[in-house]
Formats: C-alpha cells, sequence, structure tokens
C-alpha cells in the first residue's frame, strides 16, 4: 500500500516514510492510496480476536511495510498500558451503547493512538534509515499533549516538546502536562488560545531555516498531532472492534447498519469512523457533534467552511477547534481526489479564511454526515439527564455527542439502527465542570477536591493515572508568547543534544 497526498497525488510513497515525514513537503496530508476492504471471512476472524490482535490485523492492511507479527508486538506493548478493556462497549440503553475509549494512561482517547504511536514511528524510523533523532513538536488542547509525553517518554531515539495554550486547558489537563516526567520532555504555555497555538507550531514545521538549524544539531521535528497517519490508523481498528463487539453480543448481523456519534474538534476521529465505513464497516449515519465552535455543524449545513468567527472557550476543551485539520482528508474523498482542488481550497483557507465546496460534494457528505452542537448549558443538561436516565456518567465531550445525538434521534424517529455513542474521556479528567452540571455546586479551589466529590456523588472510582497525580511535582510552569515558540524548541534541541 503506498500512501498519497490531498495536495499532489504524484507522491506514492510507503507508510513508514508518511509516518516519519508526518506532513507531506507541500503541506497536503498522507492518504492511503485504496482502502481495503473486510470480508465475510476477514469478520469471523477479526471477532474472534481480542483488542491487540483486532488492532494489529486491521493496521497491518494498511501498514503493509510492516509484518502483522510487528504489530501485534507493539498493540500488545500498547494496550498492555490499559487499565482493563483498552475499548469496552458499553449497553446503556436498548439500541443504544457508549463505545469508552479513555482507559488508558491519561484519561482520554487520544491514548488508543498515542500508545502505539511511538513504536510506529521508531520502527519506521529504521526502516527508512533515519540518522537524525526525532524531535516531536506538539500543539494540544490538552489531550493530545499529555498523551504524547506519556507515549514518547524515555522512548529512544526521540524527544518531544509541547505547548499548549495557557487559558484553553482544564485543571487537570494543565496538572498533567506540568508534572509530566521524563528525561526528553519539555512543556510550555503559550499566551493565546488553540488556534494561535496549532498555527505557530504548524509554521515552525513549515519553515525551512528551522529544519535546516535543527538537522544540524541531529534532529527531524516530527509530528504528533492527528495529521500524521500514525496517529489515525490505530484509531480505525477500535471502529472496526466495536462492529465486532456487536456482532459477538448477537445485537446485529454482518452487514446491519449501525450510527457512530462522534465528539468532533480537528475531525480526526470522526475521519477513522468514516475510513473503517470505507473498509466494509455498515454504517448509517456518522454524526459529528460540535460544541459552540460549531465552525464542522455550518460547514456541513451551508457547504462554507468559514473560520472568521469568535473563538470560544467551553467546558468541552479539547473541542475548542475552528481548523479541523483532517477534514481535508474526508474532502479529498468528497472530491474524487481532485489533489488540484484541495490544494486551491486549503490556500484559500489560508488566505482568506474560508472555501466553499460544490453542491454534488456537499449532497455527498449530506448523505452520510449529521451534524450539530451543544452549548455549555446543553452539555451540562445533558451530563445530568444521562446520569438521571441510565445512571451513566458523561464527562462534558461526551456529553456534548450525546445531546447531539438526542436532538438527531428526536428528529428522526425512523433510523433505528443501533447508535454507538463514542465517549472520549474520563469525567474525571473534567471533574469540576461534571459535578457542577450534577450539583449546581461551584468550582473548588483544588482539582482533586472535586475528583473527590464526583466520585463521591457518583460511587465511582477516580482513575488511578489522575489519583496519582496529586502527589506529584510541578516540573514545568513556564508561559511564553508564541513569538518565542522557535526559540524555545532550539533551546530544548541544544540541550537534548549536550545530553545525548
Ligand atoms: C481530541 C478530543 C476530541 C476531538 O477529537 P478530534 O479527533 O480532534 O475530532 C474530543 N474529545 C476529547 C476528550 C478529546 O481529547
Amino acid at each position: 500500500m503506498k500512501y498519497t497526498s490531498t495536495r499532489d497525488k504524484s507522491v506514492a510513497i510507503d507508510s513508514a516514510q508518511a509516518i516519519v515525514n508526518g506532513l507531506s513537503p507541500n503541506g497536503g496530508l498522507y492518504v492511503p492510496e485504496s482502502f481495503p476492504r473486510l470480508s465475510e471471512k476477514d469478520f469471523g476472524t477479526l471477532c474472534e480476536m481480542d483488542y491487540p490482535e483486532r488492532a494489529a490485523y486491521v493496521m497491518s492492511l494498511y501498514l503493509t511495510d510492516f509484518t502483522y507479527e510487528e504489530l501485534l508486538s507493539y498493540t500488545r506493548q500498547a494496550y498492555a498500558r490499559f487499565y482493563g478493556d483498552p475499548c469496552p462497549l458499553v449497553n446503556i440503553d436498548d439500541g443504544l451503547y457508549v463505545l469508552e475509549l479513555w482507559h488508558g494512561p491519561t484519561c482520554a482517547f487520544k491514548d488508543m493512538a498515542l500508545t502505539m504511536l511511538p513504536h510506529l514511528l521508531t520502527a519506521a524510523r529504521r526502516k527508512v534509515g533515519e540518522k537524525d533523532r526525532s524531535l516531536i513538536m506538539v500543539a494540544t488542547s490538552g489531550d493530545t499533549g499529555k498523551a504524547a509525553l506519556e507515549g514518547f517518554r524515555d522512548v529512544e531515539g526521540t524527544d518531544i516538546i509541547v505547548f499548549y495554550p495557557t487559558g484553553g486547558v482544564s485543571d487537570m489537563q494543565k496538572k498533567q502536562m506540568m508534572t509530566q516526567e521524563g528525561d526528553n520532555v519539555c512543556v510550555c504555555a503559550i499566551e493565546g488560545n488553540f488556534d494561535d497555538t496549532q498555527n505557530a507550531v504548524k509554521a515552525i514545521f513549515a519553515d525551512e531555516e528551522m529544519g535546516k538549524l535543527l538537522h544540524e544539531r541531529g534532529f527531524k521535528l516530527c509530528s504528533a498531532n492527528s495529521i500524521n497517519w500514525g496517529r489515525l490508523v490505530p484509531q480505525i481498528a477500535y471502529y472496526v472492534s466495536a462492529y465486532c463487539d456487536l456482532l459477538n453480543e448477537g445485537r446485529i448481523e454482518l452487514g446491519d447498519k449501525v450510527d457512530f456519534c462522534v465528539p468532533s474538534g480537528n475531525f480526526g476521529n470522526i475521519l477513522a469512523a468514516y475510513y473503517a465505513m470505507r473498509m466494509g464497516v455498515a454504517v448509517n449515519k456518522l454524526i459529528c457533534a460540535s460544541n459552540v465552535n460549531n465552525v464542522l455543524t455550518d460547514f456541513f449545513t451551508t457547504g462554507k467552511y468559514d473560520v472568521k468567527r469568535d473563538f470560544h472557550k467551553t467546558i468541552s476543551p479539547s473541542m475548542d477547534i475552528l481548523i479541523s485539520s483532517n477534514l481535508e482528508r474526508l474532502l479529498f474523498e468528497m472530491s474524487d481526489r481532485d489533489d488540484k482542488l484541495i490544494a486551491e481550497r486549503m490556500e484559500a483557507l489560508k488566505k482568506d479564511g474560508s472555501y466553499t465546496v460544490t453542491k454534488a460534494e456537499r449532497n455527498r457528505m449530506g448523505a452520510l454526515f449529521e451534524v450539530g452542537y451543544a452549548d455549555d448549558d446543553a452539555t451540562r443538561s445533558a451530563i445530568d439527564a444521562s446520569m438521571e436516565v441510565y445512571g451513566y456518567l458523561m464527562d462534558t465531550h461526551t456529553a456534548v455527542a450525546y445531546n447531539v445525538w438526542c436532538e438527531y434521534n428526536n428528529a428522526c424517529p425512523e433510523d433505528e439502527c443501533p447508535t454507538v455513542i463514542v465517549s472520549t474521556a474520563s469525567a474525571f479528567k473534567f471533574a469540576a465542570d461534571v459535578y457542577n452540571a450534577l450539583t449546581g455546586s461551584k468550582k473548588d479551589k483544588d482539582a482533586f477536591e472535586d475528583c473527590k466529590k464526583l466520585a463521591s456523588f457518583t460511587g465511582e472510582e477516580i482513575p488511578e493515572p489522575i489519583a496519582a497525580l496529586k502527589d506529584k511535582r510541578i516540573r514545568f510552569d513556564e508561559v511564553i508568547d508564541r513569538s518565542g515558540i522557535a526559540g524555545k524548541v532550539l533551546e530544548f534541541a541544544d540541550r537534548m543534544a549536550g545530553k545525548n
């Protein structure tokens, strides 16, 4: 299987090279040249497997320059870091399921991919003969940063630097990053919001001079954001796996359609659901749920993607995003892989802050995707309702999806397909807002007090990685202006070069 670029179809490289590069040199994103199809026999095999085997099986169809055995050894190591089943499918009501993706080391769904990526990247570096150390640079709205830090800490041949918007993450997310352990890590807060931070980081990736300066120091920049194919491919697996679980439990027969409802920001998670569908998972609707940063809702409704709007800070901060990078990969498919058109649109987005798709593309998207958004009040009500109706505790992001699904279900009662709501974080990661939604009481000064209160109110246990944070030492408390990011990266590279 070769990989091409959404902005230049003449590109054809192996998956290892795509993972090492992260972003295609012309700014496009790497996509597989075609989608492998799962046969009836494949589904039969997958249904018999445990999660690490399923994940290795699905990935091996895309990463054909890796062997199944190789991938299985990585998935076994990655998912051994989870607490119990890596992605249990919980039945909360008749025909309604929650796919819990937050049982990993940082309690958010990013762990599903970021425990895998370091294994994929180190192997990929070996395969392409990369001599430079990989310097992982991440812009995060909270969850990616911590998951990447945990994934890459003390991994041979790699160093990692993470930037987050200082006011744009939850107290617990901040605490998780400030206390990060490991000898090859650096964390820095940036004045501004996530898009400012992401744009500054993207500019460094695109800066040839920076590339040269880093190469002189023995480093190659690498992305752990979901623009990297190595981040996306592990995510396809849990959609296939959820479908297998429904088959195994006798809830559906092979070929029966299901709906997936996904709380979305950068559009990586729901794109993986789309790819699973292209592989043969029977999907009726993909429901894309946003918070009030509802640029995706508007885009699917009007056909115009327009970032010229106010940025809102919400109680679901990991979805406070206006530029959904992975949408580019969907547009590539919806336009029948028209690389020139995608390049033009992405240029327009950069220059004018908007672009518009054709009627045909809009119809195509509309046939598969449903969209909706929930503001903070609706999100809080959804948390409360889920507890009340199902006795099920949701975090703020999952609650956005639940709210949007409820609206869809009311509007389209004729859709009787089973629905899987994708749950992206533990409620304890956003304990203050979840507790507030359930009881109306105000946030505590100490984030751990909110966790304790939430635990005693719900009878749920505080996940181990969050409970353990309390006694960890703060290592990184620097806040800088985004103009200082490049300097910080070079300073870190020098320090790491000195160490090795
Ligand atoms: C990252 C994240 C999302 C958004 O996922 P995308 O792949 O960026 O669309 C939703 N919820 C949580 C908790 C997240 O960390």
